[in-house]
């Protein structure tokens, strides 16, 4: 295998790493940049132009030019140019395609393989999208790994010892809080919260509406309405902004902005740091959430916590770093460049991979595991989400659980596979669904059906049922169109919180009253096979409890049972349990 590149496809920047010995190395671009503009442009002959030249002429031809692509990943969106439309895929694999070409030019030789970073709330469809990209651009994507993920591994090279950490990753679109543990050998990530839509860019938009607002207050001139005027003032904002992360001040001077009546105006603004502080102040507090979360998510408390990394090019600014230190009360880790860490981890995890780091056992074991966001789990009986997979799960992960059936010679069951965290199914979301026929005719709670879920390391699930009976099965692998958005996850967990308790009891119900039939069918069965070898008294109190048990579950619905009936089961479930449990029937 020839060399494994690092890839931090990002939504504002793009950045490529190389391991070389021991050191992931960031590779210039062809204009000499460390990182690469996100952005994509088709000129009117038809030529395309990406990073800095695509950035460059972005004013002059807004219609032409694609930014931000990565917040579309994974979605329907097209950009129609000149007749052809083009996919977030098509349009992330010219980036890609770039990032190649420049690391190739580097290298003196043709690369194949890359490892490339997605936000950690990513969800599946997003994360194939991410894949598919790579494909197109003619890389073989050994790995997608989360952008926290990577971080943590850059710096866990140089970190030996176990270490809780937190990764605040505020970038150009995305923020990302991860809680990791780094152990001696394994980089865990304990729990990741975040925000899809928010990141610098929401700041350059601040200051971009109130120059405008200050422009037309004092020249009575709107400019809202000119799109290259917009795109002029974003661009000196955003400098600006930059600017404004080292000094106080900040000048925005853009000289024939507009003409009014055959007259230029320019546009000349001085900007404090207190007030892009004040116009940004809430974006800042919006990042408290998912610090808060996520170390709610992982069972810590600020002081657990030994170290903050802070990655992304949005956490320079100084009212960012000293949002960080408050929430956290710790001083931040400034080591590695923010805005190249990720790709650097990236460039480890493609070496590791690549056996570069075959010889070297420092960083050869590092075992990465990231998490699932939300739980996984199959629909049972009464509408109940039995989960398989917990959310915060580290991945890739296996896991399986036997299941019955509910009704007597039940041929077969269909496998319902849901996401999210509320109790019952109707309040998930549905990622798809299969028929597993064939199962060995029997009495209800007789067959075995084992149901596992396969996560692979970039997050896509393989779901298969089997009647270990018959050995009949069937499998689904989860398609990417099914999955949740980021804001579906996002408002996903705040629902599970907020209905955590009142739909707790009902769950906990539906359960007694579906174990409780599934053991009458049980104690049925054995009985049936067994009764010559039993003592006929026990027996007969053994029916008596079983059909008293019967009548109680036969009297109940299972979308509609009270906690008097569920109440009144489980005693009787229990009297059962004993008395059969004497015989050592089951
Ligand atoms: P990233 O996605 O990590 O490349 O971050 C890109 C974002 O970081 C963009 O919104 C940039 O404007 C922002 N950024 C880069 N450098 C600075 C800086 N010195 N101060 C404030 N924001 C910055």
């Amino acid at each position: 295998m020839g060399k494994v590149i690092g890839i931090d496809l990002g939504t504002t920047n793009s950045c490529v790493a190389v391991l070389e010995g021991e050191q992931p190395v960031i590779i210039a671009n062809s204009e000499g940049n460390r990182t690469t503009p996100s952005v994509v442009a088709i000129t009117k002959s038809g030529d395309r132009l990406v990073g800095d030249a695509a950035k460059r002429q972005l004013t002059v031809n807004v219609d032409r030019t694609i930014s931000s692509i990565k917040r579309e990943m994974g979605t329907s969106y097209r950009k129609k140019i000149d007749g052809k439309e083009y996919s977030p895929e098509e349009i992330s694999a010219i980036i890609l395609s770039k990032l190649k070409a420049d690391a190739e030019e580097y290298l003196g030789e043709p690369v194949k393989d890359a490892v490339i970073t997605v936000p950690a709330y990513f969800n599946d469809s997003q994360r194939q999208a991410t894949k598919d990209a790579g494909t197109i651009a003619g890389l073989n994507v050994l790995r997608i790994i989360n952008e926290p993920t990577s971080a943590a591994l850059a710096y866990g090279l140089d970190n030996g010892h176990s270490q809780k950490i937190l990764v605040y990753d505020l970038g150009g679109g995305t923020f990302d809080v991860s809680v990791i543990e780094i152990g001696d050998n394994v980089i865990e990530v304990l729990a990741t919260a975040g925000d899809n839509h928010l990141g610098g860019d929401d700041f350059d938009d601040r200051l971009t509406e109130y120059v405008i607002k200050t422009f037309k207050k004092e020249e009575k001139v709107n400019l809202e309405k000119d799109i290259i005027a917009v795109n002029r003032i974003r661009e000196a904002c955003e400098n600006a902004k930059k600017e404004l992360s080292y000094s106080t001040n900040a000048n925005i001077n853009l000289p024939f902005i507009t003409t009014v009546k055959n007259k230029p105006k320019h546009l000349d603004m001085s900007i404090s740091r207190s007030k892009f502080d004040e116009l940004t102040a809430d974006l800042v507090d919006r990042t408290a959430g998912p610090v808060n979360q996520a170390l709610k998510d992982s069972g810590l408390s600020a002081s657990d916590i030994d170290k903050v990394l802070l990655v992304g090019g949005s956490t320079r600014i100084p009212a960012v770093i000293d949002k960080v230190r408050r929430l956290t009360g710790k001083e931040v880790s400034k080591k590695l460049n923010p805005d190249e860490c990720v790709a650097m981890g990236a460039a480890i995890q493609g070496g590791k991979l690549g056996g570069e780091l075959m010889v070297t056992n420092k960083v050869n074991d590092i075992l990465l595991m990231d998490v699932t966001p939300l739980s996984l789990s199959i629909e049972t009986v009464g509408g109940v989400a039995n989960v398989i997979i917990p959310r915060n799960s580290a991945i890739p992960t296996r896991a399986s659980k036997i299941f019955t059936t509910a009704g007597n010679f039940q041929r077969d069951v269909e496998i319902k596979v849901y996401q999210g965290e509320r109790k019952f199914t109707r309040d998930n979301k549905l990622l798809g669904n299969f028929r597993l026929s064939g199962i060995k005719r029997a009495m209800a709670g007789v067959p075995q059906i084992e149901v596992t879920f396969d996560m692979d390391a970039n997050g896509i699930l393989k779901v298969s049922a089997k009647d270990l009976g018959r050995g009949v099965s069937q499998q689904i692998v989860i398609t990417s169109s099914t999955n949740l958005t980021e804001e579906e996850i996002k408002r996903a967990r705040e629902d599970a919180m907020k209905y955590e308790n009142d739909v707790a009891s009902s769950k906990e119900i539906q359960d007694i009253r579906n174990d409780a039939e599934a053991y009458i069918y049980k104690v049925e069965k054995l009985l049936e096979e067994k009764s010559g070898s039993l003592d006929k008294k026990e027996i007969k109190r053994i029916r008596q409890d079983v059909e008293y048990l019967k009548k109680l579950v036969c009297r109940t619905d299972a979308n509609s049972i009270t906690e008097i009936e569920a109440g009144k089961i489980k005693e009787a479930y229990r009297d059962l349990q004993e008395s059969a449990g004497k015989l050592e029937l089951i």
